[in-house]
């Protein structure tokens, strides 16, 4: 029951009902609604709130609360439900039958093959419109060009142009799911107008990284513009959807706009490595770099649980809170389908040997690259296998041989590492073996205070 749940501050909840003459500190709302926990009340069962879209705050009864649901990772969910891929005119004309104003799909151009044709359903016909890709950009007519076909069929809701219609209902092609309806349903579809995006923070692979703002709390947004990598990040969203765990970089929502906005926690400190070397030895503890190899053996061990491969796990891809905890980032290569996986993409000096030559991912695999990140923690952010190439670690590494211990690295946490990197995947220890092994670090290194 909904109602015996503790929520935290912070928790998203969509509101279950309407509520819309509230009384004297009671918050108005729809059902639909997303609202933000702020607090729990005295009174059992009530919660301060904040509506998502009217910044309003008040009271909220849990009865009227359910919380946000995890998305089914293999929903099938598309950016682009109305897109068929190559299909003839023909085809397409029977897709739109029976016929509707406004109904209306993509398909790929079988005569000239990269182009794209939108087909509109109007008086009892099927209009296509040639999409022409110019210079990067697509376009119907000559005045407006777009940077996918996301964006095209934005416009074309909303404005006419040249064409028959408004665009008005997507076909959707045989099972697919839009990734919009279920995002909202599920509670996870935020709104441009809910977030601020200030200065660029940082540059991903796949695109840049921005802080902004989003119900009064900072965050960090990643934009992905391209529609197909968009697409591709939509899996990596909908498995941060079903993760909560205070070591693991927490997903807000998402905004489907020139392409795909993921809007994080933000963790004002960056990225670990950075982290690391600009401070360095003389201000970062050992008792703080077990602190952080604790955070995220423990991070992983929920991963575990979760039964969630990693496999990227490095010091780059953790990011630290204002507060100096640590948390696990990019679930991007924790792919859903683990067949496609580039070997021309493998952080090599971070993936143990059975999954470089055997394709070979486990969470025993996570933990071997938890090994390296323990020796770049304790070198305080030193690239692994200094002065080797890739061909040299992987080859060297295969005939046994391992990273000696970082400079005054305690030797117990360089036994661990050891380890992690134990040719035999099931002689590795699990993340909770590993978590136990730095509590038991972390308090000796308390009693020795003590005397
Ligand atoms: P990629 O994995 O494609 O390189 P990342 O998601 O790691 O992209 O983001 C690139 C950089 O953006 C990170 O190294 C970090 O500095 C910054 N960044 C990413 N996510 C956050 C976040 N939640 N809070 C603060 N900074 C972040
Ligand atoms: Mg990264």
């Amino acid at each position: 029951m909904m109602a015996c749940k503790h929520l935290a501050p912070g928790t998203q909840c969509i509101v279950k009902r309407d509520h819309t003459k509230p009384k004297a500190n009671e918050l108005a709302f729809h059902k639909g609604d997303l609202i933000t926990i702020m607090a729990a009340c005295e009174n059992k069962g009530w919660y301060r709130a904040k509506h998502n879209t009217t910044g309003e705050e008040g009271l909220i009864s849990a009865f009227a609360l359910r919380e946000r649901e995890a998305i089914r990772v293999d929903n099938k969910l598309s950016l682009m439900p109305w897109f068929h891929g190559k299909i003839s005119g023909r085809e397409a004309v029977q897709q739109l039958q029976p016929s509707e104003d406004g109904l209306f799909l993509v398909r790929e151009s079988i005569r000239y093959p990269g182009d794209y044709v939108l087909c509109v359903s109007f008086n009892q016909d099927v209009i296509h419109y040639r999409v022409i890709y110019k210079d990067r950009m697509l376009s119907i007519e000559d005045s407006f060009f777009f940077h996918n076909l996301m964006d095209m069929i934005e416009h074309y809701t909303h404005q006419q142009g040249m064409i028959c219609t408004k665009l008005v209902k997507a076909k959707k092609r045989h099972g697919a799911k839009s990734a919009e309806l279920e995002l909202a349903k599920a509670g996870w579809l935020l709104s441009m107008q809910q977030v601020t995006i200030e200065e660029r923070i940082g540059e991903g692979e796949f695109g840049a990284v921005f802080r902004g703002e989003y119900m009064g709390q900072k965050v960090a947004v990643k934009n992905i513009k391209c529609d197909v990598t968009a697409q591709a990040f939509l899996a990596e969203t909908a498995v941060m959807t079903t993760m909560q765990h205070k070591n693991l970089v927490r997903l807000l929502g998402v905004i489907l706009q020139d392409g795909l906005y993921i809007v994080m926690e933000f963790m004002s400190k960056g990225d670990l490595v950075n982290f690391l070397r600009t401070r360095g030895r003389s201000v970062i503890e050992t008792r703080q770099l077990l602190e952080f190899a604790l955070n995220i053996a423990e991070g992983m061990d929920y991963l575990e649980s979760k039964k969630l491969v990693h496999r990227d796990l490095a010091a780059r891809n953790i990011l630290i809170s204002a507060d100096n905890i640590a948390k696990v980032s990019d679930f991007g290569m924790a792919k859903v389908d683990p067949k496609q996986q580039d070997s021309a993409v493998l952080p090599i000096k971070w993936t143990a040997p059975e999954a470089l030559k055997h394709n070979k991912f486990s969470t025993k695999s996570d933990v071997w690259s938890y090994g390296i990140l323990l020796w770049e923690v304790f070198s305080y952010g030193r690239a692994p296998y200094p002065k080797m190439s890739l061909k040299e670690v992987s080859e060297g590494v295969e005939k046994g041989y391992r990273m000696a211990a970082p400079e005054e690295c305690p030797p117990a946490v360089y036994t661990l590492m050891g380890s992690c990197w134990d040719v035999d995947p099931g002689k590795r220890p699990s993340f909770k073996k590993l978590k136990e092994k730095l509590v038991k670090e972390l308090k000796g290194l308390q009693d020795a205070k003590l005397y």
